[in-house]
């Protein structure tokens, strides 16, 4: 079997999985809780509980055309839209029962965190009084420097909390065994996903924009999952064989770019469109600061803790700054495109002090454009792809001038 075969079928193991756990919690064979983005999932599974991730169900209803609608829907229940656009997406499914896979499952249990975007706690409670259901809030430090050991302790007696909660609402002990394995698959995932984003590193880069951000579904939805190992060393045994055989992702790799936020996952053929003219995304902040990143496995605590807290929206401006210009050199950056993005403030905060420091210290052009990563409303694509032309005249510019 050739590795891309290896690839293609692990995928669709990994998928089949993922369906399994969906219809489990669908039809109430499994205990499903709706999560935010960037908690300890681990401990979820971890219980025999399918973490069902409402920003991620945004990205399906964006990339199957029904953002716009399920805006609308929740506009009529009286959310406003110029509320993060994940929460108006999703608030729209569960108030009008439409979306993709016939709309949002029903919870059993709601767990929203307080540490990593101010719209998680008001959204988990509409939820609340919608479902009602159990609602638990996991709580964190917000970081204005490193974090330090309290900062740790705190985070781990919060999760314990959580599995207090999570044993009162299951009826279920905690399995300390099953646990480790949980936290080890996971981690070991992450890490085969965080080798594939370092093959990008080499020019031309083997892997694009498109199937990166398809390809990290599993690491959130089907978190700690023999199946999801297996589909992200497939992964990164194919991308290591296109980088050995110099295949990269666009027919001539001219120009290697940063793409900072959030993708517009209602216009998604835009990066095609940028790979089209030999501009190449090569770093994001979200895949690596977020999700390529494993464990400490000797002491899954612990490693959880450093892991949940050290998110890009928890980390201080001088940080994201230094972060970003290690990764200018190590990826051999050329430019960066700044999506200032209505839809998540939390994570546009900061972003014009990067974009004009790299263009002070060491000459980075930028580009910068507005928009929101989940209203399709707000968007204009042509007017998107002439800046991308302009973009390009720029770097062409640049690189006959020298930097
Ligand atoms: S504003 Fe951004 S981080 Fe916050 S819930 Fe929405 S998408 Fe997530």
């Amino acid at each position: 079997m050739t590795a891309h075969e290896n690839y293609i079928k692990a995928k669709e193991k990994l998928l089949a999985k993922y369906y399994q756990n969906y219809s489990d919690a669908a039809s109430k064979k499994k205990l499903t809780a709706h999560v935010t983005g960037f908690l300890p999932f681990e401990v979820l599974v971890a219980m025999d509980i399918f973490p069902f991730y409402p920003e991620g169900y945004a990205t399906r209803a964006c990339n199957t055309d029904m953002g716009d609608e399920l805006v609308f829907e929740a506009e009529k229940a009286g959310v406003s839209r110029d509320l993060c656009a994940f929460s108006t997406c999703a608030l729209g499914s569960m108030y009008s029962d439409k979306g993709p896979q016939g709309g949002m499952i029903a919870p059993d249990l709601l767990i929203s965190s307080a540490y990593t975007c101010g719209a998680h706690v008001p959204w988990w409670e509409l939820m609340h009084q919608h479902y009602k259901v159990p609602l638990f809030i996991i709580d964190g430090p917000v970081l204005c420097a490193d974090y330090e050991e309290r900062h740790i302790d705190f985070y781990i007696s919060q999760t314990k909390e959580l599995i207090s909660f999570l044993e009162k609402e299951t009826g279920k002990d905690f399995d300390e065994d099953r646990f480790e394995k949980v936290v080890e698959l996971s981690s070991d995932a992450c890490e085969y996903f965080h080798k594939v984003i370092e093959l990008r590193k080499n020019s031309p880069s083997p892997v694009g924009f498109r199937q990166l951000f398809a390809d990290m579904f599993g690491l959130v939805n089907v978190t700690g999952e023999q199946e999801t190992l297996d589909f992200y060393k497939a992964f990164y045994e194919e991308t290591l064989e296109k980088k050995e055989n110099n295949i990269g992702v666009a027919e001539h790799e001219e120009y290697r770019l940063i793409w900072d936020n959030l993708p517009i996952y209602h216009d998604m053929d835009l990066f095609d469109y940028f790979e089209s003219k030999g501009m190449v995304f090569v770093y994001e902040t979200l895949l690596k600061e977020y999700f390529a990143k494993g464990l400490d496995k000797s002491d899954p605590f612990r490693g959880l803790a450093k892991k949940y807290l050290t998110g890009w929206t928890n980390r201080r401006l001088d940080r994201k700054i230094e972060i970003v210009e290690e990764a200018v050199k190590e990826y051999r950056v050329d430019g960066i495109v700044v999506f200032e993005n209505k839809g998540c403030r939390g994570y546009s905060t900061g972003q014009l002090d990067v974009a004009k420091s790299l263009k002070e210290k060491i000459g980075i052009p930028n580009m910068i454009v507005e928009g929101s990563m989940a209203d399709p409303g707000s968007h204009d694509p042509n007017k998107f792809r002439s800046m991308v032309d302009m973009f390009h005249e720029v770097l062409k510019s640049q690189s006959a001038g020298g930097r």
